[in-house]
């Protein structure tokens, strides 16, 4: 059946005669079949959003139904891939119609001419279910691609290959109650739909991602979900090529939607130069870029963020830990906002549409650590980051406000401290992780049983310094006590020796969970022995300038080979202050 369009509103087009469709089918609309999916059915009338520029459609023009919904092709091809928001590649498009991509442009979204080597994982005869994995294909040097038998199919294997061949090739064949059914390496998914699996499970791992102040003070679970809000200077860039480079993470994605045109440009320049630190191979072999700068439509942005989470669903189903960075969702919120205007919605909150709360919520709840399909018993996790970017970084707007309400890690940027040059500028104030508790048994037991003591003591270091911040700024810092000033020096040991961590010095930029409980023990020995000394009428500038006061402020530069050091270091502290103590008491 054909439409007719009768009204053309920017993204947005109306069109009448479409009484077969289905909310969230595609379309191909005009003549030039550009891509659009139905959002919205009023009788025989679809409210469709094109995903490509609509200048030149006019009332009258054909809309082609296709019966299908929006989704994404998956198989080997997609690591280092870089797509648009409907998983269009946009080498093959400038390729295909130079750098303004003009439109209508037919592409594969991923390669089907490329031969892939594929390895059977199973025999004839075997009897395998959806999710079982049929063979493998060593997609890139460092991601092995799983084959597995699609969603809502099982049965015999009659046949199976090995050798190279396309994604569209049959590489095995199944059989059920007579039937047989070919299987190849690529298979689809409409993106609006989550990945089924056996059972979510609670995230109960963290994610370790070697920044110290994530790691310790505001971990994430694998599987867990995080938001970031960045003023622009906050450092929010930094933290999140961070996070793709050193997140224990099996696979990237991530998701740029519409910044500015050309910051999204630095992140596909910059994200394909990111070397794995793991492998030596270019990040890239472990990434997927969903680009969409602000010059392509605003509707494809919109689509984007689920493209880019059934991607990281597929390889969780695979087995993998993958992490999933939106950035930044404030924009695709305001995609949100355009459409809904362009359909004369009821308008919510400062113009967003009121369900903007439960569209956020979607997302974030596609994350987490689950069971997979299949017979074996497989975990694979989604860990999903989105970064917000509140106008004015006001954090009292809806999409922050929505935002907080279901995640479970907030790192709130600070401007202030990315002014002083402290980085990462997470703020320790104002950033909280709710998995911290449920992490303490994973912390304990594997790497000290102090570990969350520890974090405790360096947050409340950190609490009182805050308090005391107020007095100090009334009276100075003279008018406090001993007690109170090895408090703020042991604060400021945190935050400079500690919290402050240089992404750009070769051994500063990672740090073992290890060695950040070492650290951490070196500064509460100082607290501990300094104020015993205090205790005891030592001097408090001696105590200061002691030289393994010195040492601890250096220990982050320490390679992850020479933790014996810290030991060492805690001797010479213990022997240092309590040279000291003078004796008595005048606490
Ligand atoms: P944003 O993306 O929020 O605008 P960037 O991530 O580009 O900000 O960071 C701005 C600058 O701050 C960087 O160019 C870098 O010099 C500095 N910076 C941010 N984070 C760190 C860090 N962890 N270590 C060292 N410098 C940092």
């Amino acid at each position: 059946m054909q439409g007719k369009i009768v009204k053309v509103s920017g993204p947005l087009t109306v069109a009448e005669n479409m009484a077969d469709v289905k909310i969230y089918d595609v379309v191909k609309v005009g003549d030039n079949g550009l891509i659009g999916e139905v959002i919205e059915l009023r009788g025989d009338k679809a409210s469709i959003q094109v995903y490509e520029e609509t200048s030149g459609l006019g009332v009258g023009d054909k809309v082609e139904t296709t019966g299908q919904a929006l989704s994404v092709e998956l198989g080997p091809g997609l690591i280092g891939g870089i797509f648009d928001g409907i998983q269009r590649p946009l080498d093959k498009l400038v390729e295909k119609s130079g750098d303004r991509i003009s439109r209508g442009v037919k592409v594969d979204n991923i390669d089907h001419e490329k031969k892939w080597e594929f390895k059977p994982a199973v025999s004839v005869g075997d009897e395998v279910t959806s999710g079982d994995v049929v063979g493998t294909v060593a997609e890139t040097p460092i991601v092995l691609h799983k084959i597995m038998v699609p969603y809502g199919v099982s049965g015999k294997v009659v046949s199976i290959e090995s050798g190279l061949f396309n994604v569209t090739e049959t590489v095995a064949v199944l059989e059920k109650d007579g039937k047989r059914f070919p299987l190849t390496m690529l298979t689809r998914w409409p993106v609006r739909k989550a990945r089924p699996y056996k059972e979510k499970m609670t995230p109960s791992m963290p994610m370790v991602t070697g920044q110290r102040v994530i790691d310790t003070l505001f971990p994430i679970a694998k599987g867990g979900v995080a938001a970031v809000p960045g003023p622009f200077g906050s450092g929010k860039t930094v933290v999140q090529h961070q996070l793709a480079k050193w997140a224990d993470a099996d696979i990237i994605i991530y998701v740029g939607c519409g910044e500015r045109g050309n910051e999204m440009t630095d992140v596909l320049n910059e994200f394909p130069e990111l070397k794995d630190p793991k492998t030596g191979e270019p990040l890239m072999k472990r990434t997927v870029l969903i680009a969409n700068t602000s010059d392509m439509p605003v509707a494809a942005r919109e689509a984007s963020i689920y493209t880019g989470i059934t991607i990281a669903e597929y390889f969780r189903d695979m087995g993998y830990d993958v992490a999933i960075m939106a950035d930044s969702t404030s924009r695709w919120a305001e995609a949100l906002r355009e459409m809904s205007g362009r359909l004369e919605e009821m308008p919510g909150d400062e113009g967003y549409p009121a369900y903007l709360a439960s569209r956020l919520a979607e997302f974030y709840e596609r994350a987490g650590i689950v069971k997979v399909l299949g017979s074996e018993n497989v975990k694979g996790s989604v860990t999903a980051i989105g970064a917000v970017s509140p106008p004015g970084g006001d954090l009292s707007e809806p999409v922050s406000q929505a935002t907080l309400r279901i995640v479970k890690v907030f790192w709130g940027l600070s401007a202030s401290l990315a002014y002083k040059r402290h980085f990462p500028a997470i703020d320790w104030l104002i950033s909280y992780s709710l998995y911290a508790d449920r992490m303490k048994k994973w912390f304990d037991d594997n790497v000290g049983e102090d570990f969350m003591k520890l974090r405790a003591f360096v947050m409340s270091i950190l609490q009182e310094e805050a308090n005391l911040d107020e007095i100090v700024r009334l009276v100075g810092m003279d008018a406090l006590s001993y007690k109170d000033r090895m408090t703020m020096e042991t604060a400021k040991m945190v935050r400079e020796d500690y919290l402050h961590q240089n992404a750009f010095h070769e051994t500063d930029t990672y740090t073992s969970l290890e060695k950040q409980y070492r650290m951490l023990k070196l500064i509460k020995a100082f607290y501990e022995l300094g104020n015993q000394a205090v205790a005891s009428y030592a001097e408090l500038d001696d105590i200061l300038n002691c030289p393994a006061k010195e040492r601890i402020g250096r220990a982050k530069y320490l390679e992850e080979s020479e933790l014996s050091a810290f030991d060492e270091i805690e001797t010479q502290l213990s022997a240092e202050l309590k040279a000291l103590c003078v004796g008595g008491d005048n606490v």
